[in-house]
């Protein structure tokens, strides 16, 4: 009743600054906004001219005067202040549905992040008005989002896959065990999507082949018949042009992606104990973010790693409901978040360890 009357008037927040989408979520009336993770800018006057879905239409087809960005590329920031723009309008935009005092807030940001890229959201959720608590990693954030019970004493793996990054966790009773994040995600397949085509002789954009990879795209198995149009530009005709694109052309292009995203959730499987990988065959791995509905990944997983894998429900939104409800829980917010340094210093030598480059 007190918690009820308390998050009426101060309400709790949790904010998934991801590389592909932004959501924003208050505890007691779900996902408020949701936005694609993209800036415009008129670099005339260098003034932001758009932000979220209105700036991704944008991509590819925006005057040359123009520059569409994504401030974080492959999980780290790489346009600070449009990293902040971002930031701060959305979360003004979430807290403008109602006259409220300011809100607590939880950002999640790829488990990457270095103290000053924490630095530099934490100081856009304060301009736009929240009371900044802290920052929970993405996967860990995923995994209370999914609804799991992160206070079992049984071992329990989230793998989070999104735009730039794979963000991997396994959580015990007493916090983070393992912590991980391989830079593949939606983006990589789209790119390879773009440059098979290409290799086809035919070019499209990234929008398109994004949309290639959600209508057909697939892990492991044969591929079926199914098989979209999509207009680009026939490169021997030299002239637009509309193509049939078959879904074993589009696997084949995201094959290699899928590879390096089983081999990282191998390679973290690697070094956990015995005692928590017997947990893990019991509580297996969660599957979230938008590459958790890439058809056939989640019994791909399975099948590779010999660990029962699901998909969260409502994968997309896992990491701002988790992010949201751990404030509503003192248990979970002291064991989840992270001991800044210690933590930060831990997390930075697994990635390094598991980087995968790659060039779009
Ligand atoms: P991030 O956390 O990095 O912002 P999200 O979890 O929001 O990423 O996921 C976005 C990514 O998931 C994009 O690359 C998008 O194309 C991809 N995606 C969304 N839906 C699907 C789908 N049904 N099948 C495959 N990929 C999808
Ligand atoms: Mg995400």
């Amino acid at each position: 009743m007190l918690g009820t009357l308390r998050s009426t008037i101060s309400p709790d927040i949790g904010l998934d600054l991801g590389t592909a989408n932004t959501v924003v979520y208050e505890r007691g009336a779900g996902v408020i906004v949701s936005e694609p993770s993209v800036v415009a800018y008129d670099t005339r006057t260098d003034e932001i001219v758009a932000i979220g879905h209105a700036a991704k239409e944008m991509e590819g087809r925006a005057p040359a005067y123009f520059s569409v960005v994504r401030p974080l590329r492959r999980g780290t920031i790489s346009d600070f202040r449009a990293a902040q723009t971002l930031v701060a309008r959305l979360v003004d935009r979430a807290l403008a549905t109602r006259p409220r005092l300011a809100p607590r807030l939880v950002a999640s940001i790829p488990g990457c992040a270095t103290d000053i890229e924490c630095k530099a959201v934490e100081q856009a959720v304060r301009a736009a008005g929240a009371r900044y608590t802290t920052y929970v990693p993405q996967a860990v954030a995923a995994a209370v989002g999914a609804g799991l019970d992160v206070t079992k004493l049984r071992a329990q793996m989230v793998v989070d896959i999104g735009g730039g990054t794979t963000e991997i966790a396994i959580l015990g009773t007493a916090g983070v065990i393992r912590l991980a994040s391989i830079q593949i995600g939606g983006d990589f397949f789209d790119a390879a999507i773009v440059r098979e085509l290409r290799a086809r002789r035919f070019a499209i954009g990234h929008l398109t082949a994004e949309r290639l990879k959600i209508e057909l795209g697939y892990a492991g198995g044969r591929p079926g018949n199914d098989a979209a149009f999509v207009n680009g530009v026939d490169l021997d005709a030299a002239a637009p042009r509309a193509r049939e694109v078959s879904q074993a052309v589009v696997g084949e292009a995201m094959h290699d992606g899928i590879e390096r995203i089983l081999r990282g959730v191998r390679s973290v499987l690697e070094t956990v104990p015995p005692d928590v990988a017997a947990d893990l065959i019991e509580s297996g791995i969660t599957l979230t973010g938008g590459g958790a509905l890439i058809s056939g990944l989640a019994s791909e997983i399975g099948g590779r790693t010999n660990v029962p894998t699901m998909i969260a429900p409502d994968p997309l939104t896992c990491v701002a409901r988790g992010a949201g409800e751990i404030l509503g829980s003192p248990t979970l917010l002291e064991r989840l978040r992270p001991e800044a340094d210690r933590f930060t210093r831990w997390y930075q030598s697994l990635r390094i360890g598991m980087r995968e480059s790659y060039s779009p």
